[in-house]
């Protein structure tokens, strides 16, 4: 059984090292002495046990814990492999989605009774009314776009820190297709029509609750004109002619490399 702590957006392990400790059997035992206030959830299957536990975000952490950014940790563990790797970071993306599943699940969304757990999967039950509730996993589309000279489409978003450059993306609506969101994403951000659009792979992002799934597709008409709200600036960049651009562990510079090294 491995046990994952969370403080918000963060693993919290013990300061030494940079692994999050796999709270084996009687070691999540660990977490229930250090902290009273630790909830514990359920997160896996029968094939492979998972729990999940989160501390209260104002708590201050006892002597020898940090809060490592989740973010930060998936990027080192990611680093060389350039994706995120799905062995030592899945399960801890995992336990995350949960945690933040079942603290917004506690209610059922249909008659307002407090959800138990399904006893047979991972699910919550409503003993009232039987509405049964799954982990909600909501699609987004990341496109990198490629040019005619080889350049790729590069955007600024207003949420990024410091001057960082990355693939346009957005959350796939309801009716549309993922090539639609991709056409839609761009039309709207950079005022691009594309073409030519095709999945190259996806990555588990609960930041909260998406699933990342990776297009490339070519430029096909337009000029750029960045929508001002989201896109702040935009532009083709070369491969010797980079801006700064995200850290390992996001499917976005697993597609920008890619690139980089001639694959799309
Ligand atoms: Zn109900």
């Amino acid at each position: 059984m491995e046990t994952f702590l969370f403080q918000d957006d963060s693993l919290v392990m013990p300061e030494e090292g940079e692994e999050p400790l796999r709270f084996r059997g009687p070691a999540s035992e660990i977490i229930k002495k250090t902290f009273d206030s630790a909830v514990f959830f359920t997160a896996g299957s029968p094939e492979a046990p998972l729990t999940a536990a989160y501390i209260p975000p104002e708590e201050p952490l006892p002597p020898g814990w940090k809060a490592f950014p989740l973010r930060q940790w998936l990027s080192r563990v990611s680093a060389g492999t350039i994706m995120y790797d799905p062995v030592a970071a899945g399960p801890v993306l995992r336990a995350f989605h949960i945690v933040q599943w079942r603290a917004e699940s506690r209610f059922c969304g249909s008659c307002g009774t407090a959800n138990t757990d399904a006893p047979d999967e991972l699910a919550r039950l409503c003993p009232a009314c039987g509405r049964r509730e799954y982990p909600r996993i909501s699609p987004a589309v990341i496109t990198i776009v490629i040019n005619g000279e080889g350049k790729a489409l590069l955007a600024h978003n207003n949420k990024f820190s410091g001057g960082m450059y990355s693939l346009v993306a957005g959350f796939a609506e309801a009716g549309e297709s993922l090539e639609g969101a991709v056409e839609r994403e761009i039309l709207e951000e950079v005022n691009l029509k594309v073409s030519d659009i095709r999945y190259i792979t996806s990555q588990p992002w609960p930041f909260p609750n998406s699933l990342m799934l990776g297009f490339v597709c070519r430029y096909a008409g337009g000029e750029i004109r960045p929508d001002g709200r989201e896109i702040s600036d935009a532009g083709w960049f070369s491969r010797d002619s980079l801006p700064l651009i995200p850290g390992f562990g996001s499917v976005s510079r697993y597609l920008i490399n890619l690139w980089v090294e001639g694959s799309l």
